[in-house]
């Protein structure tokens, strides 16, 4: 063991002895720090958490370097300039493991024996875990799930009893692979092309809809995540909780939305300007809906945004950039963390604890005039990266252009690194991000399984894309409905010639992540042994590496749950929207709101709040001129009801003032449950409270 190991070992040691009370749940996520800084492959290639990636039959080609770069172009003229020679990057070169057909195994196994067990059939493997004093240790699922109170016996004899879970994969496209690995591990049933009686569960590799006559079992996408995490509405949610909450959400970028904001943007850039001569900020802008990098470019001069110099204006992200971000090697990457939503109500959320890091291909610099159209200097996309000539395909986890995030964090442990701050900080990160899109989330899901109908149930797995500042605090980049589950890539096998081949890196993540998904979503679960080690249907009883998802919601609502604010404003949104599938509020439904909380008097009559629903729902309908459904969406309401509270509780912050507005609203509406007819007084819509509208609309132009 080399000592520079030895150093990380302690470091770890002693992260893992901290803390009581409070500190005791960051304690616990500093147990899963040492299982997410596992050594690198050359002590064992296996993070103790994660997937037995490494006992699929090698790849056919375990190194390759691309000569050509296959020019994408996407930041415009410049890119021939981008230094794809391979010398340019010595350092990622010189990590190359040299590798025969044996590379993806363990080695040095003294330390950190695996056991392995043959899948029939499948020829792969499944491995436990041995501890360093080469005892057995029994396969654990999450400190989360309680194992039953039954012996080993019982829960074989359950297990011959039970029939398969059974998963409809029809629709599951670039998952496929990974789904199949995972649901031949857990020996449970697959239905490629559909099923005519129902499925316990559809994986779906787009939407919800992808499918749309599904009426029972679980389905892994929520309706709405796709709208939900494209950049302006991703933004949106942020920003509403940035209101109130701002230091909690500075984890996000500063960010405009165009083309509206434009102004807004070129204001404030000018002013910061002209305060500090010395600031030379850069931008990047993102089209609304791009992915892997499309149509991304990055300005220094609110001017030279090209969706304000074109026909079109095409609505985007315009988003500080973050100018010093944490290099390895001198190269930029991101981390790519999967993060499962088990459900909405109640919140659950479980965290991958292994991710992916991806590399740049050039080495880094900060953003000047000459540089900034450099695509693999600036963007950790896998897809623009690829293509560089500098891209290094490893079969080593712990290097090349794309590692397994523990690799890097073992790295940053061993230079003195606090990766336990670094990892709970990027705990903190989902969670709020959660946090923030719950509200809306739960309108889709109303409208489109309606409490008491016949619906699916729904989770499912998003992409988190972070980025590590050079003082490590994490800064979140976006968040993907559907992160790509390929577990091979493309590469040339002779000149000219492409074929898929596995790779190790992404194997080793995705399929722990859909094959812990897929067993935390059990329908068995429920009835039988939560969490035993022998699950499934095998008759001789099987043993699964222990989870590789955490989960740190509802573990630590303690500290997060009072961000959850606006949720309640969900509440109630829907308690007046209804059950009958819209998502917009009518006029009728938000007076019926405000008479049932009692917000109207002699102050602030009738007619007062017709204008202020009139005026804010006018006012979104300008911001999405997409939507088909007219009436008052939930961002709207939100924002009507920080009015109400601002008007009403007027010397508090903010915040408080939203929350003491809450507790008017929902002490009414409880009394009203015991039965107080005063709230629930029937909806007047007269005439003359119409013809008033008009009238005080101009006297309110400026709520
Ligand atoms: P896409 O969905 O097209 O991949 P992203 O928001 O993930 O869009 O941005 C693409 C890449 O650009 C990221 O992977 C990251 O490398 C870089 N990037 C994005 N936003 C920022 C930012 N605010 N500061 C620095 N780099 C950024």
């Amino acid at each position: 063991m080399s000592d520079h190991y030895v150093k990380v070992k302690v470091q770890l040691e002693q992260m893992k002895s901290s803390g009581e009370g409070v500190e005791k749940e960051e304690a616990d996520m500093i147990e899963d720090e040492v299982l997410v800084a596992s050594p690198p492959a050359s002590v064992s290639p296996i993070p103790a958490s994660c997937t037995p990636a490494a006992q699929r039959e090698p790849p056919k080609t375990t190194v390759t370097c691309r000569n050509q770069s296959k020019s994408r172009s996407k930041l415009g003229k410049d890119e021939k300039n981008t230094g794809t020679k391979q010398d340019s990057v010595p350092a990622l070169q010189g990590t190359i493991v040299a590798s025969n057909a044996n590379s993806g195994k363990p080695v040095n196994r003294k330390d950190n024996e695996q056991q392995t067990l043959q899948i029939k059939g499948t020829g792969k493997m499944l491995q436990g875990k041995t501890e360093t004093n080469g005892n057995a240790v029994p396969i654990h699922l999450p400190e989360d799930i309680k194992v039953g109170p039954h012996n080993k016996e019982d829960a074989n004899k359950v297990a011959k009893r039970r029939k398969p879970v059974t998963v409809d994969t029809f629709k599951a496209k670039t998952s496929l692979e990974a789904l199949k690995l995972s649901i031949r591990q857990l020996k449970w049933k697959e239905f490629p092309v559909g099923r005519r009686s129902a499925c316990d569960i559809y994986w779906h590799g787009v939407s919800f809809h992808d499918n749309d006559n599904i009426i029972s079992g679980q389905v892994n996408k929520f309706p709405g995540m796709i709208e939900m995490l494209r950049k302006i509405n991703l933004t949106r949610a942020v920003r509403t909780m940035q209101e109130l909450f701002p230091e909690e959400y500075n984890f996000y970028p500063r960010s405009w939305i165009l083309p509206e904001e434009y102004q807004l943007f070129s204001t404030q850039i000018s002013l910061a300007k002209d305060g500090d001569v010395s600031q030379k900020p850069t931008f990047i802008i993102k089209p609304d809906g791009g992915s892997q990098g499309d149509g991304i470019y990055l300005i220094r001069d609110p001017g030279d945004l090209r969706v304000i110099a074109g026909s079109h204006t095409k609505q985007s992200v315009v988003q500080e950039y973050i100018h010093k971000p944490l290099l390895i090697d001198k190269l930029k990457f991101d981390i790519r963390l999967y993060v499962l939503v088990k459900s909405l109500e109640p919140l659950e959320i479980y965290i991958a604890k292994e991710g992916l890091s991806r590399f740049c291909t050039e080495p880094y610099q900060e953003p000047s005039q000459k540089n900034l159209s450099h695509v693999f200097m600036h963007l950790t996309n896998y897809s623009l990266n690829v293509q560089s000539g500098n891209f290094v395909h490893s079969d080593s986890l712990s290097s090349g252009s794309k590692r397994t995030f523990s690799s890097v964090l073992y790295r940053l442990a061993s230079k003195g690194v606090d990766i336990k701050k670094v990892w709970s900080d990027i705990i903190s990160l989902v969670i709020k991000t959660i946090i923030a899109l719950v509200p809306e989330l739960k309108v889709y899901y109303q409208a489109d399984i309606p409490p008491g109908k016949p619906g699916p149930t729904c989770f499912q797995i998003l992409g988190f894309d972070i980025l590590l500042m050079k003082n490590l605090k994490p800064v979140l980049l976006e968040v993907n409905a559907n992160p790509s589950m390929r577990i091979e890539h493309e590469q040339e096998v002779s000149p000219g010639v492409f074929e898929y081949v596995p790779s190790p890196v992404d194997e080793e993540v995705k399929v722990g992540v859909i094959r812990d998904t897929l067993r935390l979503m059990d329908p068995h679960q429920q009835e039988e042994l939560l969490g035993s080690p022998v699950r499934g249907a095998g008759e001789e009883g099987r043993v699964l590496p222990s989870m590789c998802l955490k989960q740190v919601f509802p573990k630590y609502t303690k500290q997060f749950s009072y961000l959850r604010t606006v949720e309640r404003i969900t509440a109630l949104f829907l308690r007046f929207l209804g059950v009958k599938g819209n998502m917009r509020l009518g006029p009728t439904g938000f007076r019926t709101f405000i008479r049932n909380c009692k917000l109207s008097n002699s102050h602030f009559s009738m007619a007062t709040v017709d204008i202020l629903y009139i005026d804010v729902t006018r006012r979104w309908a300008s911001m999405l001129p997409g939507s088909r459904e007219a009436g008052m969406g939930l961002q709207a309401f939100v924002e009507a009801f920080f009015y109400l509270a601002q008007r009403r509780f007027k010397s508090l912050p903010l915040r408080e003032q939203v929350v003491s507005l809450l507790e008017v609203c929902e002490a009414q509406l409880e009394n009203q449950g015991r039965g107080d007819p005063g709230g629930a007084l029937p909806e007047d819509s007269t005439s003359s409270t119409r013809r008033s509208v008009s009238y005080h609309l101009r006297r309110l132009d400026g709520i």
